[in-house]
């Protein structure tokens, strides 16, 4: 744990290099640290070191932890896959953001919950880019459609695109992936007037690529709180 404030010392200096390097260094990017798996003490320390956004990907814990931070938190993300029976918990943690969304059930599901509370809730739409059967996330062929067709939903705002590139230690092999993202996500800001404006994309291994992909948003897990068990 004692590693926590170091570890995001030297990632926010990359970052700021990396950005840099890209012609980038005006550009806010938006970092989630996610902390899954890791105790709440160590949120507490990765939030009074400069984090200001945690993301989790199950409800039950995100449940368990979200109430006991005693730092100031701006946004709590949640990023995995989203049981409709886990609605209304996820709404009780008044997510900042929900980068999972990837079908018209979950999201009527998540209007309609929202509706009885009178508010609204910013999404991502998760696209599964790299047509692994194992992971969430709309088929790229079907993503501007579904985007089109969450719009008529109220009480959801859809703030952009989210998506993850694949489990290989060389980030290379997910750059295609990230780029095809990068196209829809272009496309439909084009023609937005609601803030469509986050690119979520990179982890720990291949944010770099993410990067110079045009991400603005990115999920860093272990590279922060360290290997997960
Ligand atoms: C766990 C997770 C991350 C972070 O993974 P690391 O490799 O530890 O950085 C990012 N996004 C999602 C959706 C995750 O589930």
């Amino acid at each position: 744990m004692q590693n926590i404030q170091s570890n995001i010392d030297k990632l926010k200096a990359e970052i700021s290099a990396e950005l840099k390097r890209l012609g980038r260094e005006n550009e806010e990017i938006n970092l989630v640290a996610v902390s899954k798996t890791h105790p709440v003490e160590a949120v507490d320390i990765a939030l009074q070191h400069g984090i200001k956004h945690i993301g989790e990907n199950r409800v039950q814990e995100a449940m368990r932890k979200v109430p006991m931070i005693s730092q100031p938190l701006e946004g709590f993300h949640f990023i995995g896959r989203l049981q409709t029976n886990k609605i209304n918990q996820l709404l009780s943690l008044k997510p900042f953001l929900i980068h999972s969304i990837d079908s018209v059930y979950l999201a009527e599901r998540l209007h309609r919950a929202l509706g009885r509370t009178n508010r609204t809730q910013d999404i991502l739409i998760q696209v599964n880019t790299t047509g692994e059967v194992q992971k969430n996330g709309v088929d790229f062929e079907n993503a501007e459609e579904l985007i089109k067709k969450i719009a008529d939903f109220s009480c959801l705002r859809v703030r952009g695109l989210m998506t993850m590139g694949l489990f290989d230690p060389d980030p290379e092999v997910s750059r295609k992936y990230f780029r095809k993202l990068k196209t829809i996500f272009d496309k439909v800001r084009a023609d937005d007037t609601q803030g469509f404006d986050y690119l979520s994309m990179g982890m720990s291994h291949d944010w770099k690529v993410a990067l110079e992909e045009g991400a603005n948003m990115i999920r860093i897990g272990s590279a922060i709180f360290g290997a997960r068990d």
